[in-house]
Order: structure tokens, then sequence, then C-alpha cells
């Protein structure tokens, strides 16, 4: 902490309404690289996310009266802000969250690009005019911002995950509240504080941190004066809070957990699949949702890839985030490891075997050794479950067909990759995997100007790009008759 120069960026307190919220008790928040306690953090409840609706509420009727171009003027003062403090708010996110210091710089630069992206994209919210079916009639059709918009969001990506709702929802003219995860409070608030100074008015930027996810998250699923409700993190959670706001019929967007196939086809660059798996799979140390979870390789050059990615996966540096050297941090908790542990040794006793790491490496019990797993089978629990850890499962397949249908064969349908130069595979297999986003020769997919979401389980809803308003508006028609003579 002591390295951070503003300390004003490090707040404890929940931000309602402007202003920060004492509360009765206090949570721990901890360091999962050294397992210490960074700081306290007040612990909000059900009474600070009703307070903190209602607040949103109250801010939301001058908030989206003004002009797009008000509201971007002070979305800009926000994004400079985030640049300007672009250090602090990495070593936050770091101390909290564990990636490497280099990452966290990247995730703050990306949440920023979301701020600076629907500043301009609120400009640009057209209505319609239509045909009508009679001549005295004239139809003409509106968009208007949704209204309060709740969100809850994870710990992988604890600055950009809530730029990306926050910013798109501000933009529209809606007001906003976020529960943010218990285990990187710090972050959000940092980006309050932030807030604040921009000048977003008292009411339009909430952020509610507290320890009870379930009792918070009622109440934003439920109360009545949410018009929409936004979420991202696990699929078995995503499907609970969608079951929560059927009471109230709340417009709901999910970006959920994914599965993603990382295919390897015989024509490929195997260098620069070599390096696109690398990014996919161990970047935030695999816990990322579009992160490789299945890794499928033409038989024919399996031994090849196989060499290369082991050569590489071993040079990758395992550390505290802190530290210049680290390639791979710790993950967010012991309990996290233990998950990946189990679903390796669940797969080796089926037969799969470990060619590098697979262990929790000594420095700590929140580490786990970037891994790699060969003689995978696609029916085995390392493949068919999200990893979300540092571990990369190798499925040798034989041809096109075979590889579509084990990489579509699987619940949920976010993001897909693939390694190969013929310009007609390229075509059909872009075409028929079942996945929101397709990296094609490329392992890092994700900008403010391409639409980021998933198919089938992994959610609905887009965020980011020219699409990512939509979730935000309100479509309203207007029926102008008795204009005849
Ligand atoms: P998670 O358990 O679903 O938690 C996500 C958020 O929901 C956290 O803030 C959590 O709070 C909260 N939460 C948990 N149970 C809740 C409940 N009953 N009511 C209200 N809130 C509740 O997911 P995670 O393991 O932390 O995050 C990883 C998952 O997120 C992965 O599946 C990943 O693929 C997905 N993800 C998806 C995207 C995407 O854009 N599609 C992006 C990032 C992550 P606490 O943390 O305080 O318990």
């Amino acid at each position: 902490m002591q390295a951070i120069k503003d300390k004003h960026l490090v707040k404890t307190h929940s931000y309602i309404n402007g202003q920060w919220h004492k509360s009765h008790s206090t949570f721990a928040v901890t360091n999962p690289a050294t397992s210490k306690i960074i700081t306290t953090v007040d612990n909000a409840g059900i009474v600070e996310a009703n307070l903190a609706v209602r607040s949103a509420k109250s801010a939301l009727q001058s908030w989206s009266a003004m002009s797009a171009h008000q509201r971007a003027t002070i979305l800009r003062n926000w994004f400079n802000l985030m640049v300007e403090h672009q250090d602090d708010l990495a070593r936050i996110l770091t101390l909290e969250q564990g990636k490497p210091l280099a990452e966290a710089k990247g995730e703050i630069a990306y949440g920023a690009s979301f701020v600076e992206w629907f500043a301009e994209e609120g400009k640009r919210v057209y209505g319609d005019t239509i045909a009508a079916p009679s001549a005295d009639k004239r139809i003409v059709v509106l968009k208007q911002a949704i209204g309060v918009v709740a969100a809850i969001t994870p710990w992988n990506f604890p600055n950009a995950m809530i730029a990306r709702k926050a910013a798109a929802a501000l933009a529209a003219g809606c007001t906003f509240v976020v529960r943010p995860s218990e285990q990187t409070p710090l972050s959000a608030l940092a980006m309050a504080e932030l807030a604040h100074r921009a000048g977003i008015p008292e009411g339009v930027f909430n952020v509610v941190v507290g320890e009870d996810a379930k009792a918070i998250g009622e109440v934003l699923t439920q109360h009545p004066d949410v018009a929409k409700f936004t979420f991202t993190g696990s699929t078995a959670v995503g499907k609970t809070l969608i079951g929560q706001c059927a009471s109230t019929v709340k417009k709901v967007s999910m970006e959920l957990g994914g599965n993603a196939p990382f295919i390897v086809f015989d024509d490929a660059d195997i260098d620069a699949a070599v390096d696109g798996a690398i990014a996919s799979k161990y970047r935030n140390a695999g816990q990322t949702c579009v992160c490789s979870n299945r890794i499928f390789v033409d038989e024919s050059v399996l031994a090849q890839f196989t060499e290369k990615f082991s050569q590489a996966v071993a040079k990758l540096k395992l550390g505290n985030g802190l530290e210049q050297t680290t390639d791979v941090g710790p993950m967010i908790s012991a309990q996290a490891v233990s998950k990946v542990e189990q679903l390796v040794k669940s797969s080796v006793d089926e037969g799969a075997t470990v060619i590098l790491g697979g262990k929790v490496e000594p420095v700590g019990s929140s580490f786990y050794q970037p891994t790699i797993l060969a003689n995978v089978s696609p029916e085995m629990p390392i493949a068919t479950n999200e990893i979300f850890g540092p571990v990369a499962p190798i499925i040798a397949f034989r041809g096109e067909a075979e590889v579509i249908a084990m990489a579509n064969n699987t619940p949920y349908g976010l993001a897909a990759y693939f390694y190969a130069r013929d310009i007609g595979r390229i075509w059909r297999v872009a075409e028929a995997l079942e996945y929101g986003m397709v990296g094609i020769n490329e392992g890092i997919i994700s900008n403010a100007a391409a639409p980021f979401g998933g198919m089938k389980q992994s959610g609905n809803g887009r965020e980011g790009s020219k699409y990512g308003l939509d979730d935000y508006l309100e479509v309203k028609y207007l029926c102008m008759g008795g204009l005849a003579k």
C-alpha cells in the first residue's frame, strides 16, 4: 500500500449518493499472493443496497434529461482520471486480485477504454421514422434510457467488468448501482472516488460493498425501482439471478462462464498458435471467462505443437504480481487452487498425463504451477468443466468435422479460437462454431469496439461496441395520428 501515490484512492466504505457510507461491521480484504490482510472494509448489506437504489432512482430524472454531449464530457473526465491514475489503480488491483502488475495496468487501460468509447457512442443513439400504413399517421421511434441499472460483478477483472457495464449505462442516461465481489472491493471503490472527482452527479454511480452477496443480490434483482439487471459471473449463479429478476420482469443481461475450444489445424502457423495459446490460457492465471479451456490439436501436428508449447510454458515465471519478473500470479484463493487440483487429479485417474507442472507451488497455497495435460479425452472432467486455472488440456483430433463436433459439444458458447491458413476452412469453421466470439489466428480478442458476449448458457446481451448501448435503452414508438385535413 505504501507505494500508492494518491492515498485517497484507497477507500473502505460504500459509495452511495455521492457520499462514503459507514456500516456497523467490517470485513477483511486479503492479498492472494501473501494471504495477508490488506485492509478492512465496511460491510454493507440490505439497508445500504436499498439506499443505493433509492439514490439512483432520485438521480435518474436529471441525469437522463442531460444531453448526451453533457454526459460525454463528464464520462470523458472519468476516463482521463483513470488514465492519469493508471499506476495506482493497477497496484490496488494487483494487491487484492493477484494478477501481475503489467496485466493490471492493461486491465485499467482496457476498463478506461470502455468509458472513452461509450462517452462517444452515447452521442450516436439514433431513433427511426417508419412509413405508416395510412396517410394520416406518422410512426416515430425513440430510444430512451431504461432507468436504474443494478449490476453484480466478479473478482477476476475488478475494474473492467464494472467499467464495461457502467460506461454504457451512464452514457445511455441510466443511473447505476454495483455490488462488486467481496474479494475485490478496493478497485471498485477507487473507481467511485474517480467518478466523484470527475463530476458524476450524486446518485448516478453507486458502489455497495458487502460480504452477503445473496442478501444484496436479492435487493438488486427484486427491487421494483431497478429496471435492468446485469451480471458477470458463473452460469450457476447467473441462472439463480435470472430467476430472481422474474418477479419484476426486469430486462436482464448475462456474461457467464465459458469452455473455450482452441483448435490448431494441420495448416496452422504453429509458432503463432503457441503464442496465441499462451496468451489465451495463462493470462490472469487462467482465470478469465474467455480462457482456452480445451486445446484441440490435429494429430499430424500434435508432437510439434506439444513440444513447442511445453518449451514456452516452461519459461513462464510464477510469483507475486508485484514482482517485475512475474508472468503468472497466484490464483484468487486456496479454495480455487483445490478445485483445479481436483480436476487435474480426477482426469489423471482417467488416463490423462501431466507433461508439465501439475502441483501447488511451495511458495504459497494460492499458487498453482502452469500445467499441461496430454492424452486428454473430451469426456474427462478437465475438458467438461470450466477450469478457471492455469491448466492446458491437449486433445488430439482427426479432421474438421470431428473437431467442430467436439468443440460445440458443451452447453457454453462464449469464446472460441482456431489457427488455420486455408481460407475455405477458415470460413467453414468460423461459421460452424457455436460461440459469440471467435479468434481466428488470434488469442486476444476483447476490445471496446467489438461486441463481447456469449451464446447458449454463456449468457445474453453484448458489452462494448455499437451494440453495447442497446441493453440500456428502451425502444418507444410514437404513433402520431389525425394528420389529415
Ligand atoms: P460467481 O461465483 O458467479 O460470482 C460472481 C459474482 O456474483 C461475485 O460478485 C459473487 O460475490 C456474486 N455472487 C455469488 N453468489 C451470489 C448470489 N447467490 N447472489 C448474488 N450474488 C452472488 O463467479 P466467480 O467464480 O466469482 O467468477 C468466475 C465466473 O465468472 C466464471 O464462470 C467466469 O467465466 C465468469 N466470468 C464471465 C465473464 C463474461 O464476460 N462472460 C467475465 C468474467 C468472468 P462474491 O465474490 O463476493 O462471493
